[in-house]
């Protein structure tokens, strides 16, 4: 019989800055004596890997689609059978919008003992780096993640339920269908005059933002060139930024007074 792994981490990345990682993490892929990591992980997170790590890239290549999911579980299992630590490193939290379930599912059948650690997911880092609270006594008190990637044969019928009052929806890979979704989430009348913000890298240096109407969304990620990995914040909770941008006008000028 092969030799079992002793583990096999599936390690939550964060949203893009390599300082928003946890030290468990850290600790997880100094641990691991391989690694297989996605196209969002930050390069930079690969240094705290031993040098003898044999680092796995499952993400997509260059003009090709990613490795499919099957595959990587594949390969987990493999790794798993060849080392006793194996690391499987996802961007954001591994549990969101991440196919951890998946890889959960797949390695248990294999009898593998797996530790989840859970990581900054991209919604939570946007937010903060651009002073943007997901809820806000005032504005939102429920928040929606939710995916703009459909599964084959799916429609956008669901974004077509949401009442958006009082609430926050988080869009992530949102990107290619936006035009189905904002003629879903405009079916309510009430909706279609929300402020939206469109979060390009978040957290890293090029991080870009960009701000407009639910009603006008569509045109302005096709004006503005936006490129993925985006997400998509709709929500009473994005007229925040412009209170806070009054805020600091009206400091600046008392200072300069
Ligand atoms: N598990 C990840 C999500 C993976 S799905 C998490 O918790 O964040 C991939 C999608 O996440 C991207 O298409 C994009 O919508 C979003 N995303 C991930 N990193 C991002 C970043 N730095 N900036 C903006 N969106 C990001």
């Amino acid at each position: 019989m092969e030799k079992k792994s002793k583990k096999v981490y599936l390690i939550g990345a964060g949203p893009g800055d390599p300082e928003l990682i946890t030290l468990k993490a850290i600790r997880a892929i100094e641990e691991s004596e391989a690694i297989l990591y996605d196209h969002l992980v930050n390069p930079k997170i690969l240094e705290h890997a031993r040098p003898d790590t044999k680092l796995i890239y499952v993400g997509k290549k260059k003009g090709h689609h990613s490795v499919p999911q099957e595959e990587i579980n594949q390969m987990l299992v493999e790794q798993a059978n060849k080392y006793s630590c194996v690391g499987r490193l996802k961007g954001g939290d591994p549990f969101i919008f991440g196919r951890g379930g998946e890889e959960v599912e797949f390695l248990a059948r294999h009898g593998f003992s797996i530790e989840v650690i859970p990581g900054i997911t991209s919604a939570s880092g946007a937010g903060s780096n651009i002073l943007l609270p997901l809820t806000h006594r005032k504005y939102g008190s429920e928040v929606v993640f939710i995916t703009g990637h459909k599964k084959k044969d799916g429609d956008y019928n669901q974004f077509t339920a949401y009442d958006l009052t009082n609430k926050t929806m988080i869009i992530y890979m949102g990107l290619t269908a936006i035009g189905s979704i904002q003629k879903e989430l405009c079916k309510r009348e009430n909706n279609c005059n929300l402020p939206v913000a469109i979060i390009e890298k978040a957290t890293l240096p090029e991080e870009r933002v960009v701000r407009g109407k639910l009603l006008s969304i569509e045109k302005l990620i096709e004006k503005e060139k936006i490129q993925a990995p985006a997400l998509i914040i709709i929500g009473e909770v994005v007229s925040f930024l412009d209170e806070i941008d009054k805020i600091k006008k009206e400091v600046a000028q008392i200072i300069h007074e």
